[in-house]
């Protein structure tokens, strides 16, 4: 049986409980070695059969999945953050499926929410923004023009962009087609890893300052007004507000 696990973006208590588990019982794992922390591999069996997916092409990730299949092994797949987001999980799942070989695949805490768990704010708030774009700029893998992040900056909504640090320059002027010079950023390198690093500044400032700090890879790029801390309050816990849990209390004069 095969298993594509999300193992969290960095710091090992981030992975799920049923991804743990099955990286207890795992008879072979194969990792995304340039991301997943390798600190993971303290909870394998010592018997385990590990190998580093980042040495890999997918014709060899596969055999090794057929060679498991053979002997009826419990594989683990693990790759960083959640597996459906930028994992290119995709092409092993198809190709699993041509040989009719079943798999399952088990979520993961994606580097956007530990990259915004690690500046405290709540992306979707209030009057400010109730949709988040998970992006990135285009690389070596083109984007679909319709998602061009300049096209996407007129949204103004919440944006995480993946993959993308090591243009910020390019990144920023393109966020500039749609959002004001004095947007809030915020850069997180290697969020929840013990390094982690936080750049907050503008649209306007914070190419300079990633530059600064010399980041070039594994951070998250946050941009959006839910950054600033003038919002409206929630509908949810509003006490002139009903809910399905709870009873409206009616405004009075000295609440107004
Ligand atoms: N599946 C992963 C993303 C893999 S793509 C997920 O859900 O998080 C790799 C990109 O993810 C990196 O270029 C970077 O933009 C981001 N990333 C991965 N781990 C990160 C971390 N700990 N902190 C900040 N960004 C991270």
């Amino acid at each position: 049986m095969i298993f594509f696990v999300g193992a969290g973006p960095g710091d090992v208590d981030l992975i799920t409980v049923k991804g743990r588990k099955l990286l207890e019982e795992a008879d072979v794992i194969i990792y995304a070695g340039s991301l997943v922390s390798k600190r993971q591999l303290d909870f394998v069996k010592d018997d385990a059969k590990i190998y580093d997916s980042s040495k890999m092409s997918l014709e060899e990730v596969l055999e090794v999945f057929k060679k498991s299949e053979e002997k009826r092994l419990v594989t683990v797949r693990l790759h960083t953050g959640d597996p459906g987001i930028y994992g290119a999980i995709g092409e092993q799942m198809k190709e699993l499926d041509k040989l009719g070989i079943y798999y399952e695949v088990v979520p993961g805490v994606s580097s956007f929410s530990a990259a915004n768990a690690a500046i405290k704010k709540e992306m979707t708030l209030p009057g400010v923004s109730q949709t988040i774009i998970i992006t990135r700029n285009a690389g070596k893998t083109p984007v679909p023009e319709g998602e061009k992040l300049e096209n996407l900056a007129k949204h103004h909504a919440t944006m995480a962009i993946f993959l993308s640090i090591s243009m910020i320059e390019e990144v920023v002027e393109k966020l500039l087609v749609g959002y004001e010079k004095t947007t809030p950023i915020a850069v997180v390198y290697r969020a929840s890893w013990p390094e982690e690093k936080i750049i907050q500044g503008t649209l306007e400032d914070i190419a300079e300052k990633v530059k600064f700090e010399n980041i070039g890879r594994q951070a998250m790029i946050l941009v959006g007004d839910f950054l600033n801390t003038d919002f409206e309050y929630s509908k949810l816990y509003d006490k002139h507000f009903a809910t399905g849990y709870r009873k409206a209390i009616p405004k009075d004069k000295k609440d107004e």
